[in-house]
């Protein structure tokens, strides 16, 4: 073996390079080793990211426990601020006691405060469930609406729940739902500025074909809660590694 002094590089020195044009020659060669820069909302690259997704999860759907459109939505607007395994530990006594939106207008604020207090924000969110139950009952006949506009009429409901509603009740994909998970990750993997999910939402609309957009969001809260999680995202494990450039990357293959 040689001994380490006979191991070590010239010197710039010794060289007669500058040690700029030496950090230049590292860099093109990490460059090439990269391959081409390619734009973050490049096709190909949204390509690969949707593949892979749809790859490692392809039955993904809502984890929300419900039985129909109106128990999905009430479901909805408690998981805010909250998981959905604790939603689903509230939920079946909530239905059981009022299945329906109809059975839900003669419930009084403090009946659903009680049962749904371990979500968090609990009146905000009782008021919210018997003002929707009101609406739904009064404007359409105790069935919760097909359409986003109406959706959007209907206290608690905004974007997300909307969406959520249409894509795993009605399967229309309208929009696409932007939950902490969602608007994290779109972050991570560059395919949005944006720090709003309603702007996220209209980005993820423009790079993402329709008929992916309830797909999308599914996999995307499953691979959330598995892999790219908030605090410590697990990147050794992560099958999106060798295209994320992300800031929060806690390993790294280039
Ligand atoms: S490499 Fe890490 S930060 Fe990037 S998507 Fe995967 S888990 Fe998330």
């Amino acid at each position: 073996m040689k001994p380490a002094s006979a191991t070590k590089t010239k010197s710039s020195a010794e060289s007669g390079r500058k040690p700029a044009a030496k950090d230049n020659r590292k860099k093109a060669a990490a460059k090439i080793a990269r391959g081409p820069k390619q734009a973050p909302t490049d096709p190909k690259r949204v390509r690969t990211i949707l593949d892979r997704l749809a790859k490692h999860y392809p039955n993904a759907v809502c984890a929300l426990h419900h039985s129909s459109a109106w128990e999905l939505m009430v479901a909805t607007i408690l998981s805010a601020q909250c998981t959905d395994v604790r939603v689903n530990m509230v939920t079946p006594a909530l239905f059981r006691r009022f299945p329906t939106a109809q059975a839900m207008t003669k419930a009084s604020q403090a009946e659903v405060e009680e049962i749904i207090r371990t979500t968090g924000f609990f009146r905000n969110k009782a008021k919210n469930i018997l003002g929707a139950a009101q609406r739904v009952v009064s404007e359409f006949g105790g069935k919760v609406p097909q359409t986003i506009e109406e959706l959007l009429t209907i206290p608690g409901v905004a974007r997300k729940t909307a969406n959520v509603v249409l894509g795993s009740w009605f399967k229309v994909g309208v929009g696409v739902v932007v939950d902490t998970h969602v608007m994290r990750i779109t972050q991570r993997l560059e395919l949005t500025k944006a720090s709003t999910p309603e702007k996220i939402e209209q980005d993820m609309m423009k790079i993402i074909p329709q008929k992916g957009w309830i797909d999308f969001s599914h996999r995307m809260i499953h691979f959330g809660r598995e892999i790219c999680i908030a605090r410590k995202p697990r990147c050794a494990d992560c099958f999106l590694e060798d295209v994320c450039n992300s800031k929060d990357k806690t390993w790294s293959t280039h």
